[in-house]
C-alpha cells in the first residue's frame, strides 16, 4: 500500500482549512490542521510533514515567520496561500523561501497541481542538484537537452546563447514553479549579481522569439508580473 503524504493546513478560518482538508483527503493524502502559529509550530516540530500550506495572516503570528522558522532547519516544501495579492508579498514570500504561492480564492485543481509540484521537486532533488543536471526535460514539444546543452523545439536545435540557455534550464529543473527575478538573477550570475531586471526581460524576449510560436501569447514560459518566471510542467 502506498504510504501517504502528510500534508500540514495552516489557515485560522475553519470554513477554509475545513474545505483544504476535505478536498485533500479525497485526493488521497493525510492531513492536519493548525489555526494559529502556535500550533502550527509544535505541529511542524512534532510531525514533519510532507508539504505545508501556510495562510499569512494568522490571529497570533504572521505566517512569514513560520515560514523563516521552518527554512532554519528544513526544506520541507511550503506553498503560501494567501489573500494577499500584492507582488510584494509573492516576492517577499518566495525569497524567504516558499516554494510556490497561491492566491485565495483558488480552484482546486490548480492547489492539487501545485502540490504534485513541490512534493515532486522534494523527491527529485539532490542535495547538489544546484550544480549537476543531466537528461532530458519535455514538456509539449519543448526539449531541453541538459547533456547536451540544447533546447529544441519539435526537434529542432532553436541556437540559443549561453545566457538564454542558463535561463530556460534553470526553469526548467524548477518546472512549476514561479522563481522570483532575484532567486534567477543570483542563480545565474553569482550572489553579488546587481538585481536588473531589464537584462532578463531582454533574455526572456529574445528566448521567447525562439521557442513560442506566438511570443505574446507563451505556452511554455509564463510571466507572473512583478513577481519572476514559471515553466511549465512537464509531460
Ligand atoms: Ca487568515
Amino acid at each position: 500500500m502506498k504510504i501517504k503524504d502528510k500534508i500540514l493546513i495552516i489557515e485560522d478560518e475553519a470554513s477554509i482549512s475545513s474545505f483544504i482538508a476535505t478536498v485533500l483527503a479525497a485526493n488521497s493524502y493525510d492531513t492536519m490542521v493548525a489555526h494559529t502559529g502556535s500550533e502550527a509550530i509544535s505541529m511542524i516540530t512534532s510531525h514533519c510533514p510532507d508539504l505545508i500550506l501556510l495562510d499569512l495572516g494568522l490571529p497570533d503570528m504572521d505566517g512569514g515567520s513560520i515560514l523563516k522558522f521552518v527554512r532554519e532547519w528544513s526544506t520541507c516544501p511550503i506553498i503560501v496561500v494567501s489573500a494577499r495579492n500584492h507582488e510584494r508579498d509573492k516576492v517577499e514570500a518566495l525569497d524567504a523561501g516558499a516554494d510556490d504561492y497561491i492566491v485565495k480564492p483558488f480552484g482546486t485543481s490548480e492547489l492539487l497541481a501545485r502540490i504534485r509540484t513541490a512534493i515532486r521537486h522534494t523527491r527529485t532533488h539532490l542535495p547538489n542538484g544546484d550544480i549537476a543536471q543531466s537528461g532530458q526535460f519535455k514538456a509539449m514539444g519543448l526539449t531541453i537537452d541538459y547533456d547536451k546543452h540544447q533546447v529544441l523545439v519539435d526537434g529542432q536545435n532553436v541556437h540559443l546563447t549561453q545566457n538564454e540557455y542558463k535561463l530556460v534550464s534553470l526553469l526548467g529543473k524548477y518546472a512549476g514553479r514561479v522563481l522570483t527575478y532575484d532567486f534567477i538573477i543570483r542563480q545565474l550570475w553569482g550572489p553579488k549579481a546587481k538585481s536588473d531586471n531589464q537584462i532578463l526581460r531582454v533574455n526572456m524576449a529574445n528566448i521567447r522569439r525562439k521557442i513560442e510560436k506566438n511570443p505574446a501569447e507563451p505556452k511554455y514560459i509564463f510571466t507572473e508580473i512583478g513577481v519572476g518566471y514559471r515553466m511549465v510542467d512537464p509531460d
